[in-house]
C-alpha cells in the first residue's frame, strides 16, 4: 500500500442535491466557529454550523486542552462578549464544587469536559443556529472571486451548502485552501509547533499534591520531577513543564504534557502517527507521574483525546498580516475586533529548541484588525480562528481560545451585516460592526477612535433613518 500522490484518476461528473440554503454558514465548531454561529444567528442570519465530529469545542473538548487560557490583560478582562458568557454558563453547569473553587476566576479556568460539550450545544441551539454534527466540508465551488457552493460529505451522502456567506472556523483554514487563497505553515524550514495528547485522570489527591509543592517550592519541583525520571531514561527528554495542569475536582485532574514532534495536522498520516505516539507517551506519563509524583500514586486514566492537540496548521494571507512588531508596539488599529493580551507562546518545534514565550505588560493589549479575517481574492469568505494573516509569532498569541471567541463573534456580526445588505464581507461598514460588537459585550479596548466614531455613526444612522 502506497500513498502515491503521483497517481490520479478522474472522477466521473456527479450531481448532488443542495441539502442546505441558509444566509450564513460555519464550518468548524470549535472556539470560533461556536461564537461565530451564535452571533450571525442572534443578528438575524439564517445560520447553519458543520461540524465533523459528534459534538461541539474543537481542540477544547475533540483534543482534551484542559483550560481556558487568560480572558484578562492580569487586570481586567479583555475577551468578554460570547467568550465570557460562555465560560460562565460552564462554571454555572459544572456543579456547586466546581463553581466555588472558579467562581471568581477568569484566567486558567480548567475545562469540565462533558460539561462544556452540553452548554456548547444548549447556546448554538439557543442562538437559533442549525447544527450538522458528523458532516465533513470538502469541496469548494468558485464563482469568480464568489464561493458558490461547499460540498459536505456525510452518513446522508454528497450534497452542496449554498450560502451567501461562508465562515471558516476549520482551525486549519480548509476552506481557504480548498478555495485557492495563499497560505503559509510554521516557521521559515516549514517547522511547526509539536502536538500534544492531553488526557484526564481520577485518583489523584489534591490536597496531597500542593503539600507536596509546598514543601518543595511549587512549579519547580514538579520540573525536578521531571528531570530526574528524564535522567532515569522513565521520560523521553523534551517539555520540562507540566504546563496545563487543570483541577476539574479534588480528584480529577486534565493534563496537557509532552509534546509530539514533526506533525502536520493537515495530513491524515501524520495525525494517525501522532495519535499513536500521543497514546504511548501517555502511558509513560501515567507510570511517572505514579512513581514520582505525590498525590499521583493511584490515578487511573479515564480519557485521553479524540485527536492529538493540534497548535498550528496554515496561517491565511489575508488583507492585512499581523506581525511582531504589532503585538510588541501594542498597536490599535481602525477596524479593530478585538484586543489580544495572550503572551506568544510558541512550543519548540524539537526536543532540542527551547520554547519563545513573549509578554505584555500588565495591563496592556494589542488590536485585532477585521482585515486579518479577510482571505485575499475571495469576496464572501471570512477566516476565524489560530488561522487568520499573521505571522508566526502573533499566530503563538492569538491562537488561544478566548482570542478565538472574539474573532468568531466578529466573523458572525460581520456575516449578518453583510448578509442583510446583500454584499460580501469587504462591504462591511466596519464601524456599525465594531458598534454591534460594543453593544453585545464585546470590548475593544479605550482606543479612543472606535467608541466615539461607533456612537457618532449610530446618531448619523438615526438622522438618516428619519430624512428616509
Ligand atoms: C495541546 C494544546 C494545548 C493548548 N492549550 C490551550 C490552553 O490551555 N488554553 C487555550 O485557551 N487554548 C489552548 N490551546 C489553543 C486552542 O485550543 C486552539 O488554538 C483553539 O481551540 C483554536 O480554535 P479554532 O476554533 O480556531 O479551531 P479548533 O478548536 O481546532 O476547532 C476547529 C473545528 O473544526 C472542525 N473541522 C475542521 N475541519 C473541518 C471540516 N473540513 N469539516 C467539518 N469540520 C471541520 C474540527 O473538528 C474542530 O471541531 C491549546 C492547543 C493545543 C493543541
Amino acid at each position: 500500500m502506497t500513498n502515491n500522490q503521483q497517481h490520479v484518476v478522474t472522477l466521473p461528473p456527479q450531481q448532488l442535491f443542495v441539502s442546505y440554503t441558509p444566509d450564513v454558514v460555519v464550518v468548524g465548531g470549535g472556539a470560533s466557529g461556536i461564537a461565530a454561529a451564535i452571533a450571525a444567528a442572534r443578528n438575524g442570519a439564517d445560520t447553519l454550523l458543520i461540524e465533523q465530529r459528534g459534538y461541539l469545542g474543537g481542540m477544547g473538548t475533540a483534543a482534551l486542552v484542559p483550560a481556558f487560557c487568560p480572558y484578562t490583560d492580569g487586570e481586567k478582562p479583555v475577551i468578554r462578549g460570547i467568550g465570557l458568557e460562555l465560560l460562565e454558563k460552564m462554571k454555572q453547569a459544572a456543579g456547586e464544587g466546581f463553581l466555588a473553587r472558579y467562581k471568581d476566576q477568569l484566567d486558567w479556568v480548567p475545562i469540565d469536559v462533558e460539561t462544556l460539550k452540553l452548554v456548547y450545544d444548549e447556546e448554538v441551539q439557543a442562538s437559533g443556529a442549525k447544527l450538522l454534527f458528523h458532516t465533513v466540508a470538502d469541496q469548494v465551488l468558485l464563482d469568480g472571486d464568489r464561493i458558490s457552493g461547499l460540498v459536505i460529505s456525510n452518513k446522508s451522502g454528497r450534497s452542496v451548502v449554498q450560502a451567501k456567506l461562508y465562515i471558516d472556523a476549520s482551525g486549519d483554514a480548509d476552506l481557504a485552501a480548498l478555495a485557492g487563497v495563499p497560505f503559509q505553515s510554521g516557521g521559515e524550514q516549514g517547522e511547526l509547533q509539536p502536538g500534544t495528547m492531553c488526557y484526564v485522570v481520577t485518583g489523584a489527591d489534591q490536597a496531597r499534591f500542593h503539600q507536596f509543592l509546598q514543601v518543595s517550592g511549587q512549579a519547580p519541583s514538579l520540573e525536578n520531577s521531571v528531570m530526574e525520571a528524564q535522567r532515569n531514561g522513565d521520560l523521553p527528554d523534551g517539555r520540562k513543564k507540566i504546563s496545563g495542569l487543570a483541577w476539574i475536582t479534588e480528584t480529577t485532574v486534565g493534563f496537557n504534557f509532552g509534546h509530539v514532534f514533526g506533525i502536520d495536522g493537515t495530513k491524515a498520516e501524520d495525525l494517525t502517527r501522532a495519535a499513536m505516539e500521543g497514546r504511548r507517551l501517555i502511558k509513560e506519563q501515567i507510570q511517572f507521574l505514579r512513581k514520582y509524583v505525590p498525590g499521583f500514586e493511584h490515578i487511573h486514566l479515564v480519557h485521553s483525546g479524540d485527536q492529538i492537540g493540534i497548535r498550528e496548521t496554515r496561517r491565511i494571507q489575508g488583507d492585512y498580516r499581523l506581525v511582531v512588531d504589532d503585538f510588541m508596539t501594542m498597536r490599535s488599529f481602525e477596524d479593530d475586533i478585538a484586543r489580544n493580551a495572550y503572551f506568544i507562546d510558541i512550543h519548540l518545534a524539537n526536543a532540542s529548541t527551547t520554547m519563545q514565550v513573549k509578554h505584555l505588560p500588565r495591563g496592556k493589549s494589542h488590536g485585532v484588525p477585521y482585515r486579518c479575517m479577510l482571505p485575499q481574492g475571495k469576496s464572501n469568505l471570512i477566516v476565524a480562528g489560530r488561522s487568520v494573516s499573521s505571522d508566526r509569532a502573533v499566530q503563538g498569541s492569538l491562537r488561544v481560545m478566548p482570542n478565538c471567541f472574539a474573532m468568531g463573534q466578529a466573523a458572525g456580526v460581520a456575516a449578518a451585516i453583510a448578509s442583510l445588505a446583500g454584499s460580501g464581507f469587504r462591504a462591511v461598514p466596519i464601524r456599525e460592526l465594531q458598534r454591534k460588537l460594543i453593544d453585545q459585550g464585546a470590548w475593544l479596548g479605550e482606543h479612543p477612535g472606535i467608541a466615539e466614531a461607533a456612537e457618532a455613526e449610530a446618531v448619523s444612522a438615526i438622522v438618516f433613518d428619519t430624512e428616509n
